[in-house]
């Protein structure tokens, strides 16, 4: 087949692709990032109509408990003794959470400067629609494959319940391959690693007392009046210190982690994939319950982002034992310790696809084909369901139109509508080199 006539295909349709992009945005799909906090029904249910007409085979199916969040596969079959593929996406996106600072409605796609605005464009629904109208291209234009297609569009990522419900469902539900590509938003760029995340918790406990009180809990009293412990302890000022222990945490893991290629260490060499740093983001800070008493405990929660390759037990271990060393050390803490929990609501393992991978020059092949450049090799500075492909041993690289930069988890979200026609060629091209 000459991949010429595909992306003729493509531009001739370039029309009716973005036409469906917009009606996709157009069927809000929020998840507001707790369990079970997707509305994702009517835009898969649309999916798998729309596809359906297109006369794909479409598997549609539940895992969540509530039965409501329909996880959508539509398959182009080959005929046989070629290598099967994974195209993923999620069709869930983040809310609203600023409407006034948006300059456009973020559930009507409007094009201005060749950017198409909207919730989800980069994030991911333009990179499903490249993916979608690849495989549409293929069919249409009779190309016989050996290989199957499997297109996943999922719900829950945003929840990192992909891991239950989403992306990891569709494993168990056999659609395996040798290789998968994730089409969230790098700029087209092939993404071979991923930085890992995890939450912790530190729960602090105080002793509660009337505010009245204070002056007997922090300063020593005349006439044999009761002080301190006995009277109340403020559980703010007893997390100071972990908090103080978690910046210099981030400091010195960033300054003791050296990788010769990630960087590092403030980066000594150029950090090539994005992904060599530490940080430890003070997510939810909560404590106190009442006015006129002082604060009973402190719930700290941390999120954690660690360069792939670094075992996050090892994280584990030296956050417990500083946690100890300065309970240790406080009189009050040493018999009413702090709580640690971890890990806690969501944890994202990072992971590294080996460059040996045969389908990684080929989709460089691709890319060069259709951007006449050479591709980038890069990192994703983010967690995506590529996290729960790869754990479950399916190569998985991330390479989709788009950017985290462009309003993703913001405002004003957009993509460059030639990317979204750029990306469906390229999925085209690979999947004709790669199902053979
Ligand atoms: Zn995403």
């Amino acid at each position: 087949m000459n991949k010429d006539t595909i992306f003729s295909y493509i531009d001739e349709h370039a029309d009716e692709i973005i036409g469906f992009l917009k009606k996709y945005i157009g069927i809000p799909s929020v998840n507001n990032g707790q369990q079970n906090g997707g509305e994702e029904k009517e835009v898969q249910d649309w999916l798998a109509d729309i596809l359906g007409s297109f006369g794909f085979f479409i598997d549609k199916w539940t895992a969540d408990a509530g039965g409501i969040r329909p996880n959508v596969v539509c398959v182009l079959k080959g005929g046989g003794g070629g290598n099967d593929l994974i195209l993923n996406g999620h069709s869930d996106v983040v809310p609203i959470n600023e409407p006034g600072k948006w300059k456009t409605n973020p559930w009507i796609a409007e094009i201005s400067d060749g950017r198409l605005s909207g919730r989800g464009a980069s994030d991911m629904k333009g990179g499903n629609t490249a993916a979608i109208w690849a495989l549409k291209a293929l069919k249409d234009s009779g190309v016989k494959l050996k290989g199957n297609v499997y297109l996943e569009l999922m719900v829950g990522e945003e929840s990192c319940e992909g891991r239950t419900i989403g992306t990891a469902s569709a494993v168990d539900r056999g659609y395996k391959a040798p290789f998968a590509i994730v089409m969230e938003p790098t700029n087209l760029e092939i993404h071979t690693a991923s930085v890992g995340l995890f939450f912790f918790e530190l729960i602090v406990p105080g002793k509660a007392v009337h505010v009245s009180s204070r002056n007997q809990v922090v300063f020593p009293q005349p006439f044999g009046l009761e002080a301190g412990y006995t009277v109340g302890v403020d559980a703010l000022k007893k997390s100071l210190p972990f908090i103080d222990l978690f910046e210099r945490l981030e400091i010195q893991w960033n300054q003791r982690w050296r990788d010769p290629v990630l960087g590092g260490g403030g980066h000594p060499v150029s950090d090539k994939q994005g992904v060599g740093i530490f940080t430890v983001n003070p997510a939810l800070i909560e404590g106190g319950t009442y006015l006129g008493s002082l604060p009973g405990s402190m719930r700290l929660v941390y999120s954690v982002w660690y360069p792939t390759g670094t075992a996050p037990q090892s994280i584990w271990e030296e956050i417990r034992e500083c946690v100890d060393a300065i309970a240790s050390t406080d009189d009050w803490l040493k018999t009413n310790p702090p709580v640690l929990n971890m890990p806690v609501l969501q944890e994202w393992k990072g992971f590294r696809v080996a460059e040996s991978e045969p389908g990684i020059p080929l989709l460089r092949d691709s890319i060069k084909g259709v951007l006449k450049h050479d591709a980038v090799i890069s990192g994703f500075k983010a967690v995506c369901d590529a996290t729960f492909i790869n754990e479950r041993n399916i190569p998985a690289v991330i390479c989709g139109p788009g950017s985290l930069s462009y309003g993703v988890h913001g405002d004003n979200e957009y993509i460059p509508v030639k990317e979204v026609l750029e990306a469906a060629k390229i999925y085209a091209s690979f999947i004709i080199d790669w199902c053979g």
